[in-house]
């Protein structure tokens, strides 16, 4: 069970050694006030150079905002870039650009360089839209790699989603080479190597008063005075007394973090994505996936400095407005960090006057900048290295004070009602996009039916033409074959009755001859009779008529004899010859015409 205000980062903590309050006067090169991440990234390089260094903290080792915060560490500043290109100019702005870069490396360097245990260093960041603006995103992604050179990749608000299960959100910059690393172990893995190198931390001294003057500057704490040849002024908002113009410059701004209990599967039903997650308004949430299966959770900007009541409540709220499919969850930790900004949002890094050095107003961009300010500083006071000229642009500037205060509070609260404002319309016509889509995708889908189904229904008349086509020619080609057919054998008929008619007209004539053979064999038959027929009458008369002697009438008889006809054939025969003429009579009816 987590204590009241205690952070998930101090109970994952690694061991860190009890540091004293500083009780004493003492003498050392750099004195630096504020233990946080630039304080201790100059004391740690000063060290490892061999120069005495001196921490004084009013309250633990990055205690304030560096223990506190979302452990995202990628290029850029709490200012947009394209606001600082229209200050400073494109050339300026590169440089600037690249040493936010050089402060991602250094944090990776020290972390590989020392071992550093407890990090959980984890690569990429998503920098997510909640409007939809793709052309938008593209013009800036190509900003940033042709004017800046950034490893950085375009999403759309598609692969966005499959990774970041919510509807709330649309494209997204994707940072292949930011990470995200817990702050506290870095914060204290950097004052482990500071004091290896012999730099001295003291834990529990507030700075209360600073005399910058002449070459010893002197630092007064409760119980002890440290004079220094520089001082580095790296109290964040805590300043106070010290340098009460540079408090002036400075606005303490507050944002909440929360952790949940571990959520299992769950979490990654919602979050796929291992890197660190901010969307891209004023008062972002911002968020990642930190222990195995918990979710740290960071949002909402105030001025006001303390935790509100009910926070956990508060904060569980705001992740499951995000991502509502979380369902049942429970904070563990919830606690509130501070930080500096300035009116720019630029850090402020300079020499305010010999041997006295300002570092501050790192904002919500501080993992980053206060390595590349730590390591610039230390450099300076080393070698002498100008490089923090680069800031100059970004003076110290009044912060306005209490009025200040209000004045930022009352500008969040607008900047957070705009970003509300133009969130729903963009969700208003995310909805009104996908619906359309759907309703498209309907109608074509539709449509496409409608297509298929003409398609199928020419298809199935196409093939009906075919067959009926090819049944009408067969039909056709049946119907000549019968045709031939029905030919052949009428011409097999008309061949077979001329063969009929041929037969019997030699009938016929056979029949003819016959008959004309049988009339003549008739007529000389009758002939033969009626000559026969004849003689007898003549002998009759003869002997009626006359005595005539037998001689005459044998003389007689051969001549008549020569001229009669052969005897009659017997009366079969002459009905024979009636018959086949009948016969021919009949035939001859029953021949068709030609
Ligand atoms: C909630 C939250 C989330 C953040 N998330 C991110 C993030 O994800 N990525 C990112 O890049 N930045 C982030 N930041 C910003 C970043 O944490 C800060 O910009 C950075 O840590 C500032 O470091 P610092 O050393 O200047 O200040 P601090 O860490 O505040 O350190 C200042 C130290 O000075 C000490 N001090 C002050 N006055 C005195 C005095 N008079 N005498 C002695 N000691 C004194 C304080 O006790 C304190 O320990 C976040 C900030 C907050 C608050």
């Amino acid at each position: 069970m987590a204590k009241p205000d205690q952070t998930w980062y101090a109970a994952t903590a690694v061991a860190a050694p009890e540091r004293p309050a500083l009780s004493h006067n003492i003498d050392v090169d750099v004195c630096v006030i504020g233990a946080g991440l630039v304080g201790l990234t100059v004391a740690r390089e000063v060290a490892r150079r061999g120069w005495s260094v001196a921490v004084l903290d009013a309250g633990k080792v990055a205690g304030g905002a560096s223990g506190r915060n979302g452990g995202f560490v990628s290029p850029g500043f709490a200012e947009r870039i394209d606001a600082i290109v229209e200050r400073v100019g494109l050339p300026r702005a590169k440089e600037l650009w690249a040493l936010s870069e050089a402060g991602v490396d250094y944090i990776r360097g020290v972390i590989a360089d020392t071992a550093m245990p407890g990090v959980e260093l984890r690569d990429g960041r998503l920098s997510v839209r909640r409007t939809d603006d793709e052309t938008g995103l593209i013009e800036h992604v190509a900003m940033l790699r042709v004017d800046f050179d950034v490893d950085v990749e375009a999403w759309p608000t598609d692969q966005v989603r499959e990774v970041l299960r919510s509807g709330h959100y649309f494209q997204a910059l994707h940072f292949m080479k930011a990470f995200h690393i817990h702050p506290l172990n870095y914060a204290l893995g950097l004052a482990a190597d500071a004091e290896k190198h012999g730099a001295r931390i003291f834990e529990g001294t507030q700075a209360i008063g600073l005399d910058p003057a002449g070459v010893r500057k002197r630092v007064q704490t409760p119980h002890g005075l440290v004079r220094a040849r520089h001082v580095v002024l790296a109290g964040s908002t805590g300043i106070g007394a010290v340098d009460e113009q540079i408090v002036t410059t400075v606005l303490p701004v507050s944002s909440y973090v929360a952790v949940t209990a571990p959520l299992g599967e769950k979490l990654f039903d919602a979050v796929r994505y291992t890197g660190s997650v901010a969307d891209t308004r004023r008062a972002s949430d911002y968020y990642r996936i930190v222990g195995d299966d918990r979710l740290l959770w960071g949002g909402r900007i105030t001025t006001r400095t303390s935790a509100p009541p009910r926070l956990k409540a508060q904060m569980r709220r705001d992740i499951l407005k995000v991502y509502p499919r979380l369902g049942d969850i429970e904070i563990e930790y919830a606690w509130v960090g501070t930080m500096a900004y300035a009116v720019h949002k630029m850090p402020q890094i300079g020499e305010l006057a010999p041997g006295y050095w300002l570092a501050n107003a790192f904002g919500g961009h501080g993992l980053n900048t206060t390595a590349m300010a730590g390591e610039m500083i230390a450099h300076a006071i080393l070698d002498g290295d100008d490089r923090w000229r680069l800031f100059s642009s970004y003076e110290l500037v009044w912060g306005g004070g209490r009025f200040g205060r209000a004045a930022a509070q009352a500008a969040y609260w607008t900047m957070q009602a705009r970003d509300s404002l133009q969130e729903r319309i963009s969700r208003y016509r995310d909805r009104a996009r996908r619906e359309s889509e759907a309703r498209q995708a309907r109608w074509a889908a539709e449509k496409t039916a409608r297509k298929v189904e003409a398609e199928a229904r020419r298809a199935a008349e196409e093939a009906k033409r075919i067959a009926d086509a090819e049944a009408r020619r067969l039909a056709a080609e049946q119907a000549r074959r019968v045709a031939a057919e029905k030919a052949r054998l009428a011409k097999e008929e008309v061949e077979r009755i001329r063969q009929e008619r041929v037969q019997a007209a030699e009938e016929a004539r056979r029949a003819e001859e016959e008959a004309a053979r049988v009339a003549a064999e008739q007529a000389l038959n009758d002939a033969a009779d009626a000559a026969a027929a004849l003689a007898r009458q003549i002998e009759e008369h003869s002997a009626l008529t006359a005595p005539t002697p037998e001689p005459t009438v044998t003389e007689t008889a051969p001549a008549v004899e020569a001229e009669t006809p052969a005897p009659a054939a017997p009366p079969k025969r002459a009905r024979k010859v009636r018959l086949s003429k009948k016969k021919k009579n009949e035939v001859s009816e029953e021949t068709p015409a030609t």
